[in-house]
């Protein structure tokens, strides 16, 4: 297999930066000293799922002050944001790590992403004892990881028994009132988050779960409540890396938390996180490597936050026509098929995609505007929509319902796994149990439904058909009609039964008298994609007449069917000129049928591509 770009582009810019040799590895906790000063790892992965890594990145380290933007997602979960604010500011101190930044009339530390802050949060965590706080936050790992952890013992103790720069901070923060509790109960706590053991992997994991929305992509579990992930990513972005925050927005241009272990990881919302590990650290406290390598990884694939590529939204609309080029799959008879080509475009599709975020979502309302002037039905399809942002969906809303009030019906497709936008448009619009709205599953189910209300606005809809409506039958003699008839066998099945499956060899034709067939093939995860639906006045099978093929699809019952069906080789021996006559026309009319089905294909494959 050849080499991936993004993998060989980190490994030569690992082994250029490998000589950066500045800075010294954290001595004021003792048994930081002992890390390897040439360690360096360099992970990248993506919101996808994609893991890139070089280097050291399994070797694992403390995950020190990098523990502050974690234990703040608990602490707004537990406590709510006012709550939290309270007890700690989100103003970047501008001061190191260690500063005690608190403000001057209330004692509240600047930021959560400074120790003051930080130990602060820690008590804030919810736990009746420090043991239960701290289980909570080793479960949270796990859901960021996707793995169990556990601490460096002795890095903890090394800290906790020469902590007392952060032992003077709890105590002003307990003299405020800003920690409530035995300032030895957070400390330890604190002390403990700080030695967590983990990898360049694992912070990378910890940024792209920030960066997809609160979700780890691997394993799929939430870590992080999404309403609370921006609120972590800004802290990260004003104040994650001290004292250098500014400069590092200003050029790296990606939230970002650093640690004295030499880690660094930074988050790329919605695309990726990225995470360096190395432990010579700069005189602010930040891997000097770390900060290198994280500059020259952002400039040289432009991807500052505030940089953005799109200048327009409009690729949202993935394909746009009406009914009058793409109809539903239903067979309809003649005097159907050719009203529903005059009135077709009343019923119009969009099918969106990608992000429907602000921009996008303008262009949505813009489009279904323009398609209502001509179109009384409207169908929206999600099923290629990612992600709807929580403003979007209010916009949806607001157009269903401007659309509604002028008499047009909407119809949304594609939306089984859109919960949130669905019970959102439900709460704006209400009363969605007497529209079609949410009712339709797929496109093809919410055009018939179209079709069926243009046909019986005009008294065009059949529920039942006798033999001599048949398509396949136009041009027969009496006669022909009587001989073909008295081969046919009459046959009744129930809803739900099989007609036929695929692989069945294909000995008749089946015509429908009266209710309704749905002709389906098996896809994966046990899902069956509809190719056709077949109702009464119309036949099939018709294929095998003249291939003698097997059968290339399911044929279902969707209500109880009364059908008259043709054995091939009963017709095959009647080798009368009248029987040959049969076969003649039977052939012919099935051969238009089948040209017109071919031509409309064709309009359908140029409706789609234009
Ligand atoms: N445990 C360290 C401390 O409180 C964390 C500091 C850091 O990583 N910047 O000093």
């Amino acid at each position: 297999m050849s080499v991936n770009y993004l993998q060989s582009y980190l490994e030569s810019l690992h082994q250029s930066y490998a000589n950066i040799n500045e800075g010294e590895v954290a001595n004021y906790i003792p048994e930081l000293m002992k890390a390897n000063p040439q360690w360096f790892g360099i992970a990248l992965i993506t919101v996808d799922g994609h893991v890139y890594q070089v280097g050291d990145s399994r070797q694992s380290f403390t995950i020190q002050s990098i523990s502050k933007a974690i234990t703040y997602g608990i602490a707004l979960e537990d406590n709510g944001i006012e709550a939290v604010l309270n007890k700690v500011d989100v103003e970047p101190s501008g001061e190191a790590f260690n500063s005690i930044s608190l403000e001057p009339d209330t004692g509240r530390p600047r930021n959560p992403m400074i120790n003051a802050g930080a130990i602060a949060t820690v008590s804030l965590v919810r736990g009746d004892s420090p043991d239960e706080k701290f289980y909570r936050m080793l479960k949270c790992y796990e859901r960021y990881l996707g793995r169990t952890v556990s601490i460096d013992e002795d890095v903890y103790h090394s800290e906790k028994s020469t902590g007392h720069r952060n032992r003077a901070i709890a105590y002003l923060l307990r003299n405020s009132n800003i920690i409530e509790r035995d300032t030895d109960e957070v400390l330890d706590v604190y002390f403990k988050q700080c030695s967590i053991l983990v990898t360049c992997r694992d912070l990378a994991m910890i940024g792209v779960t920030l960066a997809n929305n609160g979700v780890n992509p691997i394993t799929g579990v939430r870590a992080l409540n999404s309403h609370y992930v921006p609120k972590v990513l800004s802290v990260m972005s004003s104040c994650g890396m001290y004292d250098y925050s500014g400069a590092w927005v200003y050029e790296v241009g990606m939230p970002a938390k650093s640690g004295v272990g030499g880690g660094i990881v930074a988050v790329l919302p919605g695309q990726f996180g990225l995470a360096v590990f190395s432990p010579k650290l700069d005189e602010r406290g930040n891997s000097s490597r770390g900060i290198a390598a994280c500059k020259k990884i952002s400039a040289d694939f432009g991807l500052h936050m505030f940089r953005t590529g799109r200048s327009t939204a409009s690729s949202v609309i993935h394909a746009s026509y009406t009914a009058a080029n793409v109809p539903s799959k239903r067979n309809r008879n003649i005097e159907q098929t050719q009203l529903l080509a005059e009135l077709g475009h009343e019923a119009a599709v969009l099918e969106l995609q990608g992000e429907l975020i602000f921009a996008s979502t303008e262009i949505v309302i813009c489009e279904v505007l323009k398609l209502a002037e001509h179109a009384n039905y409207l169908i929206l399809d999600f099923t290629r929509a990612i992600t709807i942002s929580d403003g979007a969906d209010n916009m949806l809303a607001g157009l269903i319902q401007s659309v509604s009030t002028q008499g047009k019906t909407v119809i949304l497709t594609g939306i089984w796994d859109k919960y949130e936008m669905v019970r959102r448009i439900k709460k704006a619009i209400g009363h969605t149990d007497e529209m079609p709205l949410l009712k339709c599953n797929d496109i093809d189910s919410a055009l018939e439904w179209c079709e069926d209300q243009l046909l019986s606005e005009k008294a065009c809809a059949v529920s039942e058909a006798p033999l001599a409506k048949q398509n396949y039958l136009t041009g027969f003699t009496v006669e022909e009609f009587e001989i073909l008839e008295s081969m046919l066998e009459q046959r009744v099945y129930k809803e739900g039964t099989y007609l036929c499956k695929e692989g069945d060899p294909g000995d008749y034709l089946f015509f429908i008298l009266s209710g309704q067939v749905s002709v389906t093939v098996p896809l994966s995860h046990r899902r069956h994609g509809r190719i056709s639906t077949i109702s009464a006045g119309s036949a099939f099978g018709e294929m095998a007449m003249l291939d003698r093929g097997k059968r290339s699809a399911d044929v279902i019952a969707d209500q109880n069917v009364v059908c008259l069906v043709l054995d091939y080789n009963r017709l095959e021996i009647d080798t009368s000129s009248l029987g040959m006559s049969i076969r003649w026309k039977l052939v012919t009319n099935i051969g238009r049928e089948l040209t017109r089905k071919l031509r409309q294909a064709t309009l359908e494959i140029k409706s789609l591509r234009t």
